[in-house]
């Protein structure tokens, strides 16, 4: 707990002089903060009153292990102590960073087998798309520069990832994103088909779609969607690359969520739980077929590298947090969990007529609401308010016409945790029907 004059000094700072991320500006330098959290523990996260709340969302889709993990916090030290940072580029390497290349070689699906390290998914995705581009430049094909997403998808606010994104609402925030970037619908192969041929397969670079679309609402698509995807990708010549940022490292009830459809990408983006947020650190993984070529063809040296790839420390944490992922047996909890937390869902649609959907995969679910006529706004910010009352924490989609509360518990969340979880979204939907 912090003193109550310096809380409110604290507020008054943070109201002068934090611009805050994706916040509404006005309404922030006016009220202020909601929360000034300073502690966490497992799943709750604590605030400067002490006010103890379920973080429904692992904060921002990544504290996959959960708060206060001392263990991180020591290898981060121990590894600050000793080397906290030294280049990657060119022929410089580290320790952590060649050991967390190796391991994320071992666990990804496939022959996904070379790592380019990031300080996050925005980065992870522009990497993607750069390379991309400049793999068929190698390839004597500079022609092939569209980049195909899916629409509701979400993969980021650099100009790249913002250009990729199927959510308008993000390309319109601002005047010029980059060139050549298309969206197809999010549930149909066919679409991705018909604009490949209506653009012309030799003018197209790559696909890239987050296994599961979790900002854009949370859509799962149907069983064979990504083995057609796969297939078309193929036929064509085109690169598919997954952004596994959210649905990486457990989320889903697999290590990736890519392995519920069976294929395997040509690039997997990953970022969020791979440190689970104790670090900033992305990545890409590149098939070995893929990195070879781009090894054979290449002639200089790669002008694309971010100060900050192949951190030491963050690449220590990393480590430990996938030991502790493995050790826990985080995965299986996330799937039991899962269905737990879906099935608790459809109880609460069942039960209350504003619910029009529950959908979810491992840990990671969505609440749709029905549109309310003659209602002045969407239902789900007012569930999200009764919720954040009663000590839970989740988050609202509202853009493109949509109603949705999405939801993602950090993987360690036991039984008794989730049953909490539920009984207080069941008695914050109560209060808005
Ligand atoms: N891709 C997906 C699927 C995401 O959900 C996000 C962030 O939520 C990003 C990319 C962007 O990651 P970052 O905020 O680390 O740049």
């Amino acid at each position: 707990m912090i003193k109550e004059k310096t809380a409110a000094e604290l507020k008054e700072l943070d109201k002068k002089h934090f611009f805050h991320p994706t916040s509404a500006i006005k309404q922030q330098r006016e009220s202020g903060p909601a929360f000034i959290f300073t502690e966490g523990k497992g799943i709750y996260l604590y605030d400067e009153n002490g006010t103890k709340v379920i973080d429904g969302m692992s904060s921002l889709w990544n504290v996959n292990v959960g708060h206060g993990r001392k263990e991180l916090g020591e290898v981060a030290m121990e590894q600050m102590s000793k080397l906290a940072f030294s280049s990657s580029f060119t022929s410089f390497s580290n320790e952590p960073a060649i050991r967390l290349a190796a391991k994320i070689a071992e666990i990804a699906p496939g022959d996904l087998n070379a790592v380019f390290f990031t300080s996050g998914g925005s980065e992870s995705n522009d990497t993607a798309y750069k390379l991309a581009r400049h793999y068929w430049v190698l390839k004597g094909q500079p022609q092939r520069r569209k980049i195909i997403s899916r629409t509701r998808s979400y993969h980021g606010v650099n100009v790249g990832a913002t250009s990729a994104t199927g959510l308008k609402p993000f390309r319109d925030f601002t005047s010029s994103l980059a060139p050549d970037f298309y969206y197809v619908d999010h549930m149909s192969p066919d679409a991705l088909r018909e604009l490949i041929k209506q653009e012309g397969p030799d003018t197209i670079a790559a696909f890239i779609s987050e296994p599961v679309q979790g900002a854009g609402g949370l859509h799962i698509a149907p069983e064979t969607y990504f083995q057609e995807i796969r297939s078309i990708c193929d036929e064509y010549g085109i690169l598919f690359i997954t952004d596994e940022v959210i649905t990486g490292f457990g989320r889903t009830g697999t290590l990736f969520g890519i392995e519920h459809y069976g294929v395997v990408p040509d690039m997997m983006c990953f970022a969020k739980g791979v440190s689970s947020g104790y670090a900033p650190l992305g990545g890409v993984v590149f098939s070995q077929a893929l990195y070879d070529e781009l090894g054979e063809l290449s002639t200089g040296t790669l002008l694309h590298g971010y100060t900050y790839s192949g951190h030491p420390m963050a690449c220590a944490v990393a480590l430990k947090n996938i030991e502790i992922i493995e050790r826990e047996q985080l995965v299986e909890n996330s799937k039991v969990r899962g269905a737990e937390m879906l099935s608790g869902f459809e109880q609460i649609k069942a039960a209350h007529s504003i619910v029009s959907e529950a959908r979810g995969l491992g840990l990671m679910g969505g609440l749709e609401f029905h549109p309310q006529p003659g209602a002045e706004g969407p239902l789900a910010p007012l569930v999200l308010a009764e919720a954040a009352k009663r000590g839970l924490i989740c988050r609202a989609v509202v853009l493109e016409g949509q109603d949705i509360l999405v939801f993602s518990p950090p993987l360690i969340i036991t039984k008794e945790e989730l049953q909490e979880l539920l009984s207080i979204l069941n008695a914050a939907v109560n209060e808005v029907e």
